[in-house]
């Protein structure tokens, strides 16, 4: 078992690596900052790329059962009076009357209070005020008058378009959507959270991927289940193991007051287990608040049987940029090895799951003035490139470069030396070293067969 300074240290190196490589940077770091708001550098862009596009893949595409929705990010402020987060998306705060700072009171245990040595407002001693309600949402004006009718708020998560736009889905898509369906949606979602803390974890901007599974009554509870299941395989298979996550059955008393059945999925952070992803039975609560709210029932109609009815509901709403931070730190690795000169060094690697890989590949030249071997990787890369986000490296010696994409999780690097342009005889002349980043073991590969080979290991 890890010690805290063990693990404090450990997500400190991660963060660091994030910057340092172009994976995560402070939104607005040359002003200072904006607290809560994160910018994905390269690397970090393509890292939640492949998440967002696999998640989909996974519950959209290869699904007969569920569709795709992008609602608008500015939400109309009846929507969510009926949905509750105007009069009630709030969380308890505190504020310090020493040190000016606010902090939320059901989490003052974790807060850091202004004072130095910083400690809990609990430890510290904090003059505290009493808990007081403080609204979540972001609210803004739509057009040139700011009044009363004019405001908007930016969603405070995906899923209530999904909710007021289920009857159009359910008109349009006819045959695709036969209850029990879903409607998919991943997208920006803002909180003004009072503590933003421990990186992207709890952010202000942030992006969700939900779907709302419709359902009738008596399913619910069963699909929760097998939706928690399903979600469990999710996040295995994009290299997160089991035994990583942690399933809280939410208790009675601490689930949204409309749900009975509320599974976290958590992970085992290097800050704390902490939940990535709720799965939620929601009943029928929404569809019904909207058709009240509208006069309008957003009902489902099921030609075949003559029946109407609006159905019930279950979510798994999970966090994108929380994913994302749970793949970095699973990801996360330094091990000693001896170079060729014997010598011990660490090896930071990035054990990403290939698919969530950010670069698939690196092609080096063995030299890089030697211009044969400097064409012929370029030619390769060129020829990777519609197939996989590959990338090209000629600086340094062939060790570093490794290193460099160990640090980046980089799967595969190809080597072109003089084996590969004939100049050792022709037994090896059209091979290329692939050296792959877990075994560090390397292989003698056919350039007309590479694409094929790298396709396959990908996978
Ligand atoms: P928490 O208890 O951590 O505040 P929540 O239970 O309010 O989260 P939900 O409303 O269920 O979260 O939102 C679904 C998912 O959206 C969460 O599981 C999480 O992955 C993500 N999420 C929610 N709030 C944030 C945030 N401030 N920053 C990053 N991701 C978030």
């Amino acid at each position: 078992m890890a010690t805290d300074s063990e693990r404090n240290e450990r997500m400190e190196k991660i963060v660091s690596l994030c910057k340092r490589k172009g994976f995560i940077f402070q939104s607005a770091e040359i002003y200072g900052g904006l607290n809560g708001c994160w910018d994905y550098g390269p690397l970090g862009a393509e890292l939640k790329r492949n998440l967002r596009n696999y998640w989909w893949q996974k519950n959209v595409t290869e699904r007969d059962d569920i569709v795709g929705l992008d609602g608008s990010i500015l939400n109309h402020q009846d929507m969510l009076k009926a949905s509750g987060h105007v009069g009630g998306f709030s969380d308890p705060m505190v504020d310090c009357r020493t040190c000016k700072a606010r902090f939320r009171a059901d989490q003052l245990g974790e807060a850091k209070c202004g004072e130095k040595p910083s400690k809990s407002p609990l430890e510290n001693g904090c003059d505290l005020t009493e808990p007081r309600e403080f609204n979540l949402m972001f609210q803004t004006w739509m057009g040139a008058s700011r009044d009363e009718t004019s405001v908007a708020y930016l969603r405070p998560e995906t899923a209530q378009s999904i909710f007021v736009q289920f009857k159009n889905v359910c008109d349009q898509t006819g045959e695709r959507v036969k209850i029990p369906f879903g409607i998919a949606q991943i997208g920006k979602a803002f909180r003004n959270e009072i503590n933003p803390r421990n990186f992207t974890f709890r952010s202000r901007e942030f992006e969700q991927m939900e779907i709302e599974y419709f359902c009738r009554a008596q399913d619910g509870l069963r699909l929760t289940d097998e939706w928690l299941e399903t979600r469990i395989r999710f996040y295995e298979a994009i290299g997160i193991p089991r035994d990583k996550l942690h399933i809280l059955d939410v208790p009675d008393g601490e689930r949204a007051h409309y749900s009975s059945k509320t599974y976290d999925i958590e992970y085992d952070f290097p800050f704390g287990v902490q939940e990535l992803e709720g799965v939620a039975y929601r009943t029928d609560h929404d569809l019904k608040a909207h058709s009240e709210a509208v006069g309008k029932p957003q009902e489902y109609i099921d030609q075949a049987a003559g029946e109407k009815f609006i159905p019930h509901v279950v979510e798994p709403s999970a966090g994108c940029d929380r994913t994302v931070l749970a793949i970095l730190c699973e990801a996360y690795d330094e091990e000693t090895i001896t170079d060729e000169k014997g010598k011990e060094e660490t090896r930071t690697v990035m054990r990403f799951d290939p698919k969530m890989a950010p670069i698939k590949c690196a092609v080096f030249p063995l030299l890089k003035n030697k211009p044969e071997l400097v064409e012929q990787a370029k030619a390769i890369k060129a020829q990777l490139q519609p197939l996989m986000n590959v990338t090209y490296d000629e600086t340094g010696a062939v060790g570093r470069r490794y290193r460099r994409q160990d640090e980046i999780g980089t799967p595969f690097c190809v080597t072109v030396d003089f084996d590969t342009i004939g100049e050792n005889g022709p037994d090896l002349e059209g091979t290329v070293t692939v050296r792959e980043r877990d075994s560090m073991a390397q292989e003698r590969v056919k350039i007309t067969e590479l694409a094929g080979y790298l396709a396959e290991r990908l996978r």
